[in-house]
């Protein structure tokens, strides 16, 4: 398949995928929709979107109207960290793929190497608004997705927000059945990622980038923070391509052999962010783009920053 990475095993990731973080139950079905039929192949989500009901509906559409089959779609989940502990990590995927309708993913992710404590609450803090642990480890988390892989729940698993020494902890899991094939990670000029990226891939594990355009919807965004769409150095190359910044952000990761998900709800923007095989960033543009790391995050989890598998201390 032309625009995807090969996994570790052998299938195949679509580069572009349509993100449904914060993309509401009422608009992500028809989100869903109107990516299928601009050429999306690659949806992203998690139960912890609380959505996945949502877009299955719209996966579902599109299958029923003759557009796709199954088997033509990469269809993505993440177990949530409040089911990291051993007997909590097959029922989290059924969930999903009962809220899906689906009889299988085609990669599901640990959301991050943090289990919180389970229980009803998705975010359970402490008094110091920290997240509460659970008594799992990610190591044992793993080897229960990696029965869901033996039972045929899902084709591949993988991570997300994990840091060298935590994948270099999974390869090295005595009994290891399958390496992890991916790891998402926050990823945009103002946090290039050279350094985790360079190691995942010289592991043979492919990297997906999230929040490619900086999350300007992310909940928490204040006046004054970064803003990567209205940023004048990125217009300028956008200008030069005739493209969008937005395009140019997105082409960024295709450059790289990073897959990339823009996360949109309205029709044009989703039609523009698929729109990024049609050219090419100069090496000097790339070069250019690379240069405005500043180290910023939409994510730095700083209310989990006290966990024992906090990601973000370490240099990458
Ligand atoms: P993005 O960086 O994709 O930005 C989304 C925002 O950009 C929305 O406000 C959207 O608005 C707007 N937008 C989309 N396209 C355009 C465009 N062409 N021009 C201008 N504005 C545009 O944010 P996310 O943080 O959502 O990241 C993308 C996806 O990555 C998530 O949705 C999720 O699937 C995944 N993710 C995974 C994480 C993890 O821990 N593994 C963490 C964070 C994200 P509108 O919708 O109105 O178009």
């Amino acid at each position: 398949m032309a625009n995807s990475l090969t996994l570790g095993t052998g299938a195949q990731m679509p580069l572009v995928g349509l993100g449904t973080w914060k993309s509401s139950p009422g608009q992500v079905t028809e989100a869903v929709k109107a990516a299928i039929l601009a050429g999306y192949r690659h949806v992203d989500g998690a139960s912890l979107y609380e959505n996945e009901t949502e877009v299955g509906d719209g996966v579902h559409a599109m299958m029923d109207q003759g557009v796709v089959k199954r088997e033509d779609l990469f269809i993505v989940s993440k177990l949530w960290n409040t089911f990291h502990e051993r007997h909590l990590v097959r029922g989290a995927c059924e969930k999903t793929l009962s809220d899906l309708r689906l009889d299988y993913l085609d990669l599901y992710l640990m959301h991050s190497p943090m289990g919180f404590k389970p229980g009803d609450t998705l975010f359970p803090f402490d008094a110091d608004g920290q997240a509460i642990p659970d008594n799992s480890n990610f190591l044992d988390t793993w080897e229960e997705m990696e029965k869901l892989v033996e039972d045929g729940l899902v084709k591949a698993i993988g991570i997300s927000n994990f840091n060298r020494e935590q994948i270099e902890a999974i390869l090295n899991k005595p009994g290891l059945k399958y390496k992890p094939v991916n790891n998402q990670i926050e990823c945009h000029p103002y946090l290039t990622q050279e350094k985790l990226i360079g190691f995942c891939q010289s592991k043979g594990i492919t990297v997906t980038a999230y929040s490619p355009l900086g999350s300007p919807d992310r909940p928490w965004a204040k006046p004054g923070d970064p803003t990567l769409l209205d940023d004048p150095k990125v217009k300028a190359i956008a200008d030069k391509y005739k493209k969008t910044p937005a395009q140019v952000l997105i082409r960024m990761h295709v450059e790289r052999n990073v897959a990339v998900l823009p996360k949109s709800i309205n029709p044009g923007r989703i039609k523009e962010n698929i729109q990024v095989f049609d050219f090419n960033l100069s090496k000097e543009d790339m070069d250019t783009l690379l240069s405005f790391n500043r180290n910023w995050r939409v994510l730095p989890f700083e209310w989990a920053n006290k966990h024992k598998d906090y990601p973000l201390n370490a240099e990458y």
